[in-house]
């Protein structure tokens, strides 16, 4: 039967930035309870290795780091739900979220940690070599391609910006983009173009990751000529695939404020949003640092403002009683 389930602070999504507001929250007695979605402990979990998340000496695993935060949120009080968020209604007090399951969630404050997804290409090799020489994220793996060559596909900012930084790595940066130019700002474009250590291949799309199965591995990609059709083979032990991020906004369209590319608006050096009593954290509002450890952060930040604001209400509707 479906249940009806009020917090002073509801949280969507169980992510790094969800997890910390959840345990920042639960500190603050303000009982949170915290909505997994569909990806329970969020982007951290498709990968292997993480190396710099602060304060762990040894190489720790992405699915354990966020076994780790989740049991902390427990440990300190927080609820946690299995169930997708569908919709919500901002325009009610207290806020208003339905889950597939059928139940009905309400918050007084609404700290949304819904996170990003990296564009993926689609591709079944793609999908097979995901965290074993496939990756999204430069910052977070190029460190495990160091003297070796690497791919890049994409062509924006995000493309250039991580071959860049695959080159402090990796021996061989190659960049492949489906057209003969790249929509990058200039000023990165004269970067990429000035490095001695990155080639570009226009016109191609990558067909095909090749590798090995014991152990898993990435030894070359198949890349085809848009116009021609024609297929090459290029050794490499790692391919990034940069060709953007989708924010999970999709629920609050028409509800808050976003940018032009659906990240939430957020008052700048706060979490919060154009609605009062909801807050945004993480991936969602951040398409500039995308890490584990600045989602946290404002993970943080998000239960600190939610507590000033249930502390500034409450007080409020004291003077006027
Ligand atoms: P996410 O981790 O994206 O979590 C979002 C949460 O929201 C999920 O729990 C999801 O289920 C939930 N959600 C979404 N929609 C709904 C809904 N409708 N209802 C309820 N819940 C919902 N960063 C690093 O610092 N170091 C690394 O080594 C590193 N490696 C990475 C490797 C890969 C392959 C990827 C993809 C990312 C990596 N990152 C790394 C980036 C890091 O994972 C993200 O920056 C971080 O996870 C963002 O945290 P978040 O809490 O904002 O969102
Ligand atoms: P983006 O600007 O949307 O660029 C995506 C790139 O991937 C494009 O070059 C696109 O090709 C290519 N692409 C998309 N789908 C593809 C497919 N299926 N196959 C092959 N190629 C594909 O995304 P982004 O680079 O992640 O940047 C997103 C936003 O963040 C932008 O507004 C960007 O300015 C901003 N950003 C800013 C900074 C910075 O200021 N330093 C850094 C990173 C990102 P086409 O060009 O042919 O469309």
């Amino acid at each position: 039967m479906a249940e009806h389930h009020h917090s002073k602070v509801l949280i969507l999504g169980s992510g790094p930035a969800g997890c910390t507001a959840a345990i920042y929250a639960a500190r603050a007695s303000l009982e949170p309870l915290m909505v997994h979605g569909l990806q329970p402990g969020g982007q951290l979990t498709i990968t292997t290795d993480v190396e710099n998340y602060p304060g762990f000496a040894a190489v720790i695993q992405g699915p354990w780091l966020m076994e780790q935060m989740e049991a902390q949120a427990r440990h300190v009080g927080a609820r946690i739900i299995n169930d997708i968020i569908t919709h919500c209604d901002l325009s009610k007090r207290p806020f208003e979220c339905f889950g597939d399951s059928g139940d009905r969630y309400t918050g007084d404050t609404l700290v949304i940690a819904t996170g990003a997804q990296a564009r993926w290409l689609g591709l079944p090799s793609e999908q097979r070599f995901q965290g074993f020489g496939v990756s999204a994220c430069a910052t977070c793996d190029g460190f495990f391609y160091r003297g070796k060559e690497v791919l890049v596909v994409g062509g924006g900012n995000t493309a250039v910006e991580e071959a860049l930084y695959l080159t402090n790595h990796a021996s061989k940066v190659t960049v492949v983009h489906r057209r003969d130019h790249f929509r990058a700002e200039k000023i990165l474009q004269e970067r990429l173009f000035a490095n001695p250590k990155i080639t570009v291949i226009w016109d191609h799309m990558l067909d095909e990751v090749l590798g090995t199965d014991d152990p898993l591995g990435v030894t070359a990609v198949r890349l085809k000529q848009v116009k021609t059709g024609a297929l090459r083979d290029l050794p490499v032990h790692g391919v990034f695939i940069a060709i953007g991020h989708t924010p999970n906004t999709a629920l609050f369209k028409g509800q808050l404020e976003m940018d032009q590319e659906g990240y939430l608006t957020t008052r700048q050096g706060t979490t919060l949003t154009n609605v009062g009593g909801v807050f945004a954290c993480g991936d969602v509002q951040d398409k500039i640092y995308r890490q584990a450890v600045t989602a946290a952060g404002t993970g943080c930040m998000a239960a600190l403002d939610a507590e000033k604001y249930l502390a500034h209400h409450a007080s409020a509707k004291v003077a006027a009683e």
